[in-house]
């Protein structure tokens, strides 16, 4: 009995031959209608394949090690990251947070004389990655930050940062408060962060060689946080 990857339908017919010479299948479910080999040539379009591929991502597996163990291509899981990262959006999950944690680090991109900061807000209380930027450690990426969320349509009782200089001159002074014994809950998840997605450890050689895949592979480790799912 034939069954249909994407929908395990059992009213499956023959759709005549692929190029490569394996038989093909048409889904006779109406909703689904897609169509499936038994046999895979190539991995990457092995529907089974490319679910495991996006859960691999989504607990930041390395590029190299996902082509290892499933047999895929590395432009296939390139293509998997950015449009699984397209597909998904981070967006605050309370309308009011009492209190926002703000805090960077660094992260090669390209090669290792590149540095780009990742700095974002965090609310302690849920565990969330409320908003984040990339940049360069200066005022213009905290700013940058600052500009995002007074976008999001929500309000915030008080940021809670370290001493570095950029953060007092852009965040209003009365809602802003210094201090390492303020920011513990922020460092712990950038531990967390880094011991989790291998392109934010010190010293790694498994970071991001272009831009757009750091941020789609940063997006869907902040988004799986958020949510759980990893
Ligand atoms: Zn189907």
């Amino acid at each position: 009995m034939i069954t249909c990857p994407h929908c395990q339908n059992k009213h499956i017919n023959k759709n005549g031959k692929k190029s490569t010479g394996t038989q093909n299948y048409l889904c006779r479910n109406s909703t689904c209608g897609k169509q499936f080999q038994l046999i895979y040539k190539n991995q990457g379009a092995n529907p089974i394949v490319k679910n495991y591929v996006q859960k691999a991502l989504s607990r930041n597996c390395g590029i190299q090690d996902i082509k290892n163990i499933f047999n895929v291509s590395k432009p296939y899981i390139l293509k998997t990251l950015t449009i699984y990262a397209k597909k998904i959006e981070i967006k605050p999950q309370k309308k009011y947070y009492e209190s926002l944690q703000i805090d960077e680090f660094w992260t090669y991109v390209g090669n290792k004389n590149n540095k780009v900061w990742f700095l974002y807000a965090y609310s302690a209380d849920n565990q969330e990655v409320v908003s984040y930027v990339f940049g360069d450690r200066s005022e213009v990426t905290v700013r940058k930050l600052y500009e995002k969320l007074s976008s999001e349509n929500i309000s915030v009782g008080t940021f809670y940062t370290d001493n570095w200089k950029a953060f007092k001159k852009v965040l209003p002074e009365k809602k802003h408060k210094i201090g390492k014994k303020y920011t513990k809950a922020i460092e712990g998840n950038n531990n967390y962060i880094r011991s989790r997605n291998r392109r934010t450890v010190r010293k790694t050689c498994g970071f991001s060689k272009k831009m757009e895949n750091h941020e789609a592979a940063m997006k869907i480790c902040i988004y799986c946080k958020n949510y759980n799912y990893c």
